[in-house]
């Protein structure tokens, strides 16, 4: 049923339905004109024929009533013959001639006969007595088969006088029958012409819809997304010019979306290798487009496109703080969020975007997911640094200060106390000095600007020299013990650096330690396989928790800061030692035992150099 209405409003049936129609209305049109016109023709001879014939018989009748004079009965039997010789033609159903006195005088018709010498009351005939003039109508005869019959009253003027008048009963049913024929003929032709023009029609139809039909598919098609099929021209008319048309068209869309599909892909690949976090959403703010990274910074279980549809702002945890009308205010603004995993927290900052057409309608959000962990890491670090030399700084101008201020006083006259309190105000003055020199090495290594001079030596010798040198001043206080191969050892160091980190190494294993004597042990060990040693300074000291112990290497770190400091350290020799070995190639790490002892690694890279090649 739906097919079959459907097929009603097709364009075939419609085209179809408009030839059906022309042609029922052409024919219409021209039927009801030759209709007309031959109805008009022939009754207008059959009238003609009969008028003629009236003429004939007023004529005649006339001429009776001179022959006969006063002889009433001659002249009725004359007219009555004449009117039974007229009578006998086919057309002519009764003639009757009545006289002034509306008395029927004679009459063709032998069943009326009776009827002669009596009063006729006709009233179209009694009209034509009155007034002289002839007049004629047509009448349906109910008696019989409801036929038409012309009825037409002649007067006849005798002397100036009205006789009589000639009544004339005609049958006009047969031109109307021939009407009738002649017009079934029509309605035949007609159906015939309208069957045959169905048929024409919808072949010519389908020539027209044909191509209309392929277009609609192909349109179809292209809405699916295959835009490699073409529509078959048929011809070079405008439908023909229209599916050329169609083609290009086609074939542009192809060319336009597969630029489209590669700036997608493009788009894709830039979004999913970008190293920052890309969520793009649609105007309501749920997500539509999330790359790997994004789902990776916010540490999700979830596959990027499972997370299709949910809501950004949730997502991002921000839900609370923003909404969607804050980001339109606050376009560039940028929010961070924090992410908390087992063993570490993340820091992300997430800078919003609108997208708006051209109309100014907002389309959707984009949020920008940096990763500042480590940025927020680096400031941190700055501002402790800063903090930490602040107050390195003040804590010896505070002490000195108020040695000054005691020996202004007074205090440089007690003999006893004066030459003490300078001797303070001399170490803090020299610590203060050490930690500005260390400061200042530590910038220069940071911006690189100081460049290392190195040069191949023997380990093996350098380091014992610097054993000698702590032996001779740490005499009776500690015990070294070395285990060092005798072979040589070559490396190319920086030999003021190199003795730096050793120097602060051995003075920290000393200094941090109250045993009596205090033992230091000093292995060296190579490494053949890689090419590289271990040089290992165990003492038998204070050692450090284990949970500090990868910090000491960090800027002004100290396990104890109060005692560290009392000792006069900076905190920040094994910091300078850390970036002298890594400026080598190096590593260096510590071991620690609370209360029991600290080792500490530096691990070198050594020059492969033969024996023979050295001694020349
Ligand atoms: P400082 O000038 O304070 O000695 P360092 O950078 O040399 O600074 O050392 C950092 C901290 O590491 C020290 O303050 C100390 O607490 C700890 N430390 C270093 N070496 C040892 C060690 N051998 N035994 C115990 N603690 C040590």
């Amino acid at each position: 049923m739906k097919q079959f209405l459907k097929n009603l409003q097709s364009l075939q049936f419609k085209l179809v339905m408009i030839y059906m129609l022309l042609i029922i209305i052409g024919m219409q049109i021209i039927g009801l004109y030759f209709t007309n016109s031959l109805e008009r023709d022939l009754t207008g001879n059959f009238k003609n024929n009969i008028d003629s014939q009236v003429t004939l018989i007023d004529t005649r009748i006339q001429e009776i009533f001179q022959e006969t004079g006063d002889d009433r009965e001659q002249m009725r039997a004359e007219i009555q013959n004449l009117l039974a010789d007229y009578g006998n033609r086919p057309e002519i159903d009764e003639i009757r001639y009545i006289n002034a006195d509306n008395i029927l005088v004679g009459t063709s018709r032998i069943s009326n006969e009776s009827l002669v010498g009596s009063r006729i009351n006709e009233p179209m005939s009694q009209d034509a007595l009155e007034s002289g003039i002839a007049n004629d109508e047509i009448f349906v005869n109910v008696d019989k088969d409801n036929q038409r019959v012309w009825i037409m009253n002649q007067p006849v003027v005798v002397n100036d006088e009205v006789a009589g008048v000639i009544y004339v009963e005609s049958n006009v049913e047969s031109i109307y029958m021939q009407l009738e024929a002649i017009n079934n003929t029509f309605i035949i032709a007609t159906l015939f012409s309208l069957v045959i023009t169905s048929i024409l029609g919808i072949f010519v139809a389908r020539t027209i819809t044909k191509p209309i039909t392929d277009m609609r598919n192909q349109a179809l098609l292209m809405s699916e997304g295959d835009y490699t099929s073409r529509v078959q021209i048929y011809s070079d008319d405008e439908i023909g010019q229209l599916a050329g048309s169609f083609n290009i068209l086609s074939k542009r869309v192809q060319e336009a979306q597969a630029n489209t599909e590669s700036e997608k892909k493009r788009l894709d690949s830039v979004i999913t290798h970008m190293s920052d976090g890309i969520i793009a959403t649609d105007r309501k703010g749920r997500i539509r487009i999330v790359n790997e990274m994004a789902v990776g910074m916010l540490n999700l279980d979830l596959q990027s496109d499972e997370l299709h549809g949910k809501n950004m702002l949730e997502l991002l945890r921000l839900g609370e703080e923003l909404n969607l009308e804050d980001i339109i205010q606050e376009a560039n603004d940028s929010h961070l969020i924090f992410i908390d995993t087992a063993d570490e927290r993340t820091t992300l900052r997430v800078n919003f975007s609108t997208i708006v057409t051209d109309t100014g309608f907002i389309n959707g959000y984009i949020a920008v997911l940096h990763d500042v962990t480590e940025q927020e890491r680096i400031d941190a670090e700055r501002r402790e640094f800063v903090a930490n030399v602040s107050h390195e700084l003040r804590t010896p101008l505070t002490s000195m200060r108020s040695y000054i201020e005691a020996l202004q006083e007074g205090a440089w006259q007690d003999e006893e106390i004066a030459p003490k309190f300078l001797s303070v105000t001399r170490a803090e003055t020299d610590r203060m000095g050490r930690l500005v020199e260390d400061l200042l090495q530590l910038s220069r290594m940071d911006n690189d600007a100081e460049e290392i001079q190195k040069e191949v030596v023997d380990f093996k010798l350098f380091i014992n020299r610097i054993i000698d040198r702590f032996e001779m001043t740490h005499k009776d206080e500690v015990v070294f013990t070395r285990h060092i191969p005798d072979a040589p050892l070559f490396t190319d160091i920086s030999v003021d650096k190199m003795g730096q980190v050793l120097d602060n190494v051995l003075s920290n294993a000393i200094k941090y330690q109250h045993g009596d004597p205090k033992r230091v042990d000093i292995h060296l060990k190579q490494n053949t396989l890689y090419n590289r040693m271990t040089i290992r300074i165990k003492d038998y000291g204070l050692g450090i928790p284990n949970n500090k112990v990868d910090r000491i290497f960090d800027r002004f770190y100290r396990v104890d800061k109060g005692r560290a400091r009392k000792m006069g350290g900076t905190g920040l020799g094994l910091a300078i030692s850390k970036e002298i070995i890594e400026a080598h190639n190096g590593k260096i790490w510590a071991n620690s035992v609370e209360n029991e002892g600290t080792t500490i690694f530096i691990n070198l890279p050594c020059e492969v150099i033969e024996e023979d090649e050295w001694d020349v």
